[in-house]
């Protein structure tokens, strides 16, 4: 029934996370009835994204590709030597939310599972070990999910920081303020304050 233009348009949106078709053929509803000055600044914004923003070097963050680092790793306030490792980008967003603490993020980009092919995920561990081996005595707070995979995710951390002996790595993860199942993502600030603060 679309038009091909459209059709196109609407296999972009189906790729974006959570979006089923129903949602992806909305949102081309929607930008089909849009001024002409609305779809230019769309693109321009997407493309001002492609050229000018890129994955921090330091967390895997989106930052200005001029700075190399996010707005995080390039704050001197700062404490490079707290890291957060969380499964993804909107995970660290609602911890920067509560404003309780001053480390900086890792951002692994997916959990590791036992079954599914999580080379990438594993990947990023490898450079996590790489960059925790340069930095004297580091706090790293395991942030993941209590779900299943967030839980082998953290099991796989804990054994490869083993295997490369990071004796010099104080490391805890989040406490019981999660409960099972729970997504970091979807938890409200005094649920993440308490498990901050029941790190263990
Ligand atoms: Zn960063």
């Amino acid at each position: 029934m679309l038009p091909k233009p459209l059709q196109q348009l609407q296999k972009f949106f189906e790729k974006f996370p959570g979006i089923g078709p129903r949602q992806a053929s909305r949102f081309v509803f929607f930008l089909s009835k849009q001024p002409k000055e609305y779809i230019e600044s769309f693109i321009q914004s997407l493309q001002s994204m492609s050229t000018e923003v890129k994955l921090c070097s330091n967390c895997n963050l989106p930052g200005l590709k001029k700075n190399n680092l996010c707005t995080i790793c390039s704050d001197s306030r700062r404490d490079k030597k707290t890291i957060y490792v969380v499964e993804k980008e909107g995970d660290a967003l609602n911890l920067e939310k509560t404003n309780i603490h001053n480390g900086v993020y890792f951002v692994l980009g997916k959990n590791i599972s036992p079954v599914e092919k999580t080379q990438s995920a594993k990947e990023q561990v490898k450079n996590l070990v790489k960059k925790l081996k340069r930095e004297t005595n580091p706090e790293v707070i395991l942030a993941l999910n209590n779900t299943r995979e967030g839980n082998f995710t953290a099991m796989y951390i804990k054994e490869m920081f083993k295997e490369n002996e990071l004796n010099n790595v104080t490391l805890t993860s989040l406490g019981r303020g999660l409960s099972t199942g729970s997504e970091l993502e979807y938890a409200d600030e005094e649920t993440l304050r308490n498990a901050l603060k029941n790190r263990h």
